[in-house]
């Protein structure tokens, strides 16, 4: 006699719904899919008709959304603000929270709270909870969450560092620490998140320490398609120069710009493949990734002051060795030493690609940000049957 204990999991974007549903007696994925050209030609019209989709897709699997076995929905939201800083069970007062948000986050928050909207009148029952992209980074010290620029002004746009992906740097600096045999509590980890977006954090006992985006998913690494650091001074000259104007330039930087504005690609693969054919364009492009790798690597081992390990993680990180190769190759004085042989196997396990005797262990850790979404969801959602299926195994 067990109760509800499965949970859907939805990342509303833009133009696409994403969902997974998992059975969190077992942990076991029961369903996923992805409803994608949301108001473009070929695809749904819009959020609503996406989450039909979804709804139709589960009930042909016999887990429809009026299934009795669904104990909560969890949603992605890509920001919190500083307002919330851990998962939150969703009432018309966070929803409204949520939305307020939406200047901090115009391309994302807004599909979010779409999402949101549209289960919310199919399950008008069932508790739903958010969790956000920005909570994992809610404990950075004001040192390093802080702009140098004047406090009034920050403090009355809400302009500070709030990073992003925390769900995956939550889980993947956790699994990080299990996969040396130790506590959170006892490891500190640089987590490298390659993948189209891409970030680097930096987490002392399981506490998130600094990060490497910002105010927006800009700052930081070279990504897909996002120019990560930049000296501000860029957007003036632009403006002046250039003359750009603002949405212009927030579309150059953010969807025109990283491997794809160095090289035309945005894809590791296809880079490799005509990096291995002589083209310079794409060799730049690899390099001036590597780059900026190594440069967070540097920062963040002195952030952190003792590091025990740098772990790998999403699309790039999690599959690319000679990305993982050539951002960590001789830091012998940083501690850390390649294991060649191990870097190159492929796999789809947590592992270790360092030699034996490196000090500084490093990772490939595959993410898994809807499960820890759906952790989240059912720690917040279902207290008592988590409690039922915990002592039931
Ligand atoms: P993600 O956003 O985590 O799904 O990562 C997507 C990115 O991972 C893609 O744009 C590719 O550049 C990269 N990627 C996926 N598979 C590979 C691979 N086998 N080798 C190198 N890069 C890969």
């Amino acid at each position: 006699m067990s109760g509800a204990t499965r949970v859907l999991v939805l990342n509303s974007g833009s133009s696409s719904v994403k969902y997974q549903l998992i059975d969190m007696a077992d942990e076991q994925r029961l369903a996923s899919g992805v409803v994608e050209r949301i108001g473009e030609p070929g695809g749904v019209p819009d959020h609503t008709h996406a989450l039909r989709e979804v709804a139709l897709d589960l009930k042909a699997r016999g887990s429809g959304l009026d299934s009795p076995d669904l104990a909560a929905v969890g949603h992605r939201v890509v920001h919190g603000g500083t307002r919330f800083t851990a998962p939150t069970l969703i009432t018309d007062e966070v929803l409204a929270g949520i939305e307020e948000l939406v200047p901090l986050a115009p391309l994302h928050n807004p599909a979010n709270v779409t999402g949101i909207k549209v289960a919310r009148e199919l399950r008008p029952d069932l508790p739903q909870v958010a969790v956000f992209d920005t909570a994992f980074h809610s404990t950075l010290p004001e040192a390093a969450a802080r702009y140098a620029i004047d406090t009034a002004t920050a403090d009355r746009y809400g302009i500070r560092r709030y990073g992003f992906h925390g769900t995956s740097h939550a889980y993947v600096s956790r699994a990080t620490a299990a996969l040396l045999g130790k506590e959170p509590a006892d490891v500190n980890v640089i987590v490298l998140h390659l993948g189209n977006g891409a970030s680097a954090s930096a987490v002392r006992g399981g506490v998130c320490v600094d990060t490497s985006m910002g105010l927006t998913p800009l700052e930081g690494l070279v990504m897909g398609t996002r120019s990560g650091d930049l000296d501000p001074a860029v957007v003036f000259h632009l403006e002046r120069v250039g003359g750009m104007g603002t949405d212009e330039i927030d579309t150059l930087l953010n969807k025109k710009s990283g491997l794809l504005g160095l090289c035309g690609a945005n894809d590791m693969r296809e880079i490799g493949r005509r990096m291995a054919e002589g083209d310079k364009a794409a060799q730049l492009a690899f390099d001036v990734y590597v780059h900026r790798l190594r440069r967070y690597v540097g920062a963040f081992s002195a952030v952190l002051g003792r590091v025990d390990a740098i772990t790998f993680t999403a699309g790039v990180g999690e599959n690319s060795a000679a990305v993982r190769e050539a951002a960590l190759s001789g830091l012998h004085n940083l501690g850390v030493t390649m294991d060649p042989v191990r870097n190159a196997v492929r796999g789809s396990a947590a592992r270790l690609v360092s030699a034996e005797t490196s000090p500084v262990a490093v990772a490939v850790v595959p993410t898994d940000e809807e499960l820890e979404i759906a952790r989240d969801t059912y720690g917040l959602a279902a207290p008592a049957d988590k409690n039922l299926a915990d002592h039931s195994g």
